[in-house]
């Protein structure tokens, strides 16, 4: 492991890194191996608490600081994750598993967000407002809301605590971050790069440990955290969201998603067909917006299979790193299990297996990329999230039908549709109930747009001139004159 200069054990507080208190540790796995990357400090709740004040100290004094000063700090931490894409890029693939190329576009990914917000960080503009007296002059301020706690997932392991830390900081938070058990080393090697580019210590704090519900519990219920953003399944949302209750806490829910594709019979069907599985196998499927259910307009059905099937066909599996590969392994075996139990409920339920369907021969958590058609709303891929390769193909034939299935769940984070007529653009996107369409596109995230989901799929938004809003109170000021 000495090849990588960024490589962290040890949760990262107050500017040290600590060891947990009993010398507790957790293995951090390869799954493309299933062989063990090396141990990191597994800290106990009083670590947590002992973060949560450093943060609090911390808080006080970077709030006071010059909104430039901010930005330059950020900027500074930006150009360092860029310098150091390669590095963490790796670090990514060898603890998540997705192939290299796809690693380095989440670490451009997510440092543009440390850019967009080291950028918005000197724009927070409070407001004057007009008056009900003539002797009155009324203002609202925008103060930063405290100390941030935040749990972040395994499948975007860098740009998903970016999107979180870069907008708290910007607006003069300071935050204590949990990152997934399965990926703490990208979470780490952030955090020795916010401390290269002289973020001042206790603002960024990366608590590493096994323990995920003593942790969340410590997080909800502490009255010094203010906010807790969260992205992760809905089962875990709706939990931190019962737990901050007590302390009436502001939330920032990235919840789970079931994402319909509509391809109309009038659509460009080879570019639906490149967008839908560009969306579909990204990261083995294992994103939060990927496509989980397909639709497709009964004249241009079976001319859509034949072209996805084709493209499907091409797909190479492998380890990150190893030439031309597109697909890694699944996250765990439970994953496995999951798309299992979805294939074998469409077959019983009438659904023919095109491809695909089984563990693939590299052996672990490999899968093979699977497609089905004659998919029916009866089925559990029609109401669950997949979270794996796995195209189930519906047919429709009217755009009411269409859009009364699709909205046919409690989730509403991505959509996409395909069509060329411009009337139909507006409608379907309008009557969608997601928090993202994608039109004629199957990628469409970025930090300029404002990422988030409606229905069971979250709470408030990460990213754009929007992201900021989420880390700030306002403050109402009326001044007799
Ligand atoms: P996934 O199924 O994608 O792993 P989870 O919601 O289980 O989704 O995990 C997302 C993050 O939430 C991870 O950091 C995980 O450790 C954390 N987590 C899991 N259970 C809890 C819990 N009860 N309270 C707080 N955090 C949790």
């Amino acid at each position: 492991m000495e090849k990588f200069s960024l490589l962290r054990t040890k949760s990262y507080i107050n500017g040290e890194y600590v060891d947990a208190k009993n010398g507790a540790t957790f293995a951090v796995i390869n799954p493309a191996s299933g062989k063990e990357i090396c141990q990191v400090a597994d800290l106990g709740l009083e670590e947590i608490q002992q973060a949560i004040e450093a943060a609090k100290q911390a808080q006080y004094l970077w709030k006071h600081e010059l909104p430039k000063q901010r930005a330059t700090v950020l900027r500074r931490w930006f150009d360092l994750v860029l310098e150091n894409q390669e590095e963490l890029a790796q670090i990514l693939s060898l603890e998540q598993g997705k192939p290299i190329a796809e690693s380095r576009g989440e670490i451009l990914y997510g440092a543009s967000f440390i850019e967009w917000f080291a950028e918005e960080a000197k724009r927070i503009c409070g407001d004057v407002l007009p008056s009900d007296k003539n002797n009155h002059r009324l203002m609202v301020l925008k103060q930063p809301i405290g100390v941030v706690g935040a749990i972040t997932p395994w499948n975007f392991p860098h740009a998903m605590i970016t999107r979180k830390a870069a907008p708290a900081l910007a607006a003069g938070c300071a935050i204590v971050l949990k990152p997934a058990q399965e990926t703490p080393l990208s979470a780490l090697a952030l955090a020795e790069l916010a401390q290269q580019a002289g973020l001042p210590k206790g603002l960024f704090n990366i608590v590493t440990s096994s323990d995920a519900v003593g942790v969340g519990r410590v997080l909800t219920e502490s009255a010094v955290i203010r906010k807790v953003s969260f992205t992760g399944s809905t089962r875990v949302g709706k939990l931190l969201m019962a737990q901050s209750a007590h302390t009436v806490k502001k939330l920032a829910l990235e919840l789970g998603g079931n994402a319909p594709a509509i391809v109309f019979d009038d659509a460009d069907l080879d570019n639906a067909v490149e967008a839908v599985f560009a969306s579909k196998f990204r990261n083995s499927g294992q994103t939060c917006i990927c496509t989980n259910r397909i639709y497709v307009q009964s004249g241009v059905y079976n001319t859509f299979l034949e072209k996805f099937a084709a493209k499907m066909e091409q797909i190479k599996l492998g380890a990150a790193n190893e030439q031309g590969v597109d697909m890694g392994p699944l996250i765990s075996e439970s994953a496995v299990q999951k798309i299992q139990t979805h294939i074998q409920d469409a077959v019983q339920k009438g659904a023919t297996l095109l491809l695909g369907g089984e563990r693939h021969h590299l052996g672990g958590t490999f899968f093979q990329p699977t497609l089905l058609k004659d998919v029916n709303e009866e089925m559990k891929v029609a109401k669950e999230e997949t979270f794996a390769p796995l195209a189930p193909v519906f047919k429709f034939d009217t755009e009411e039908q269409v859009i009364q299935m699709a909205n046919n769940t409690e989730f509403g984070l991505a959509s996409y549709i395909f069509t060329q007529n411009i009337s139909r653009i507006w409608r379907v996107a309008e009557a969608l109930e997601y928090g993202l369409v994608g039109i004629n596109e199957g990628l469409i995230t970025n930090e300029f747009a404002p990422f988030g989901g409606v229905k069971e799929s979250g709470l408030g938004r990460e990213g754009s001139k929007y992201g900021l809003d989420e880390f700030l109170e306002l403050k109402y000021l009326c001044v007799k004159i």
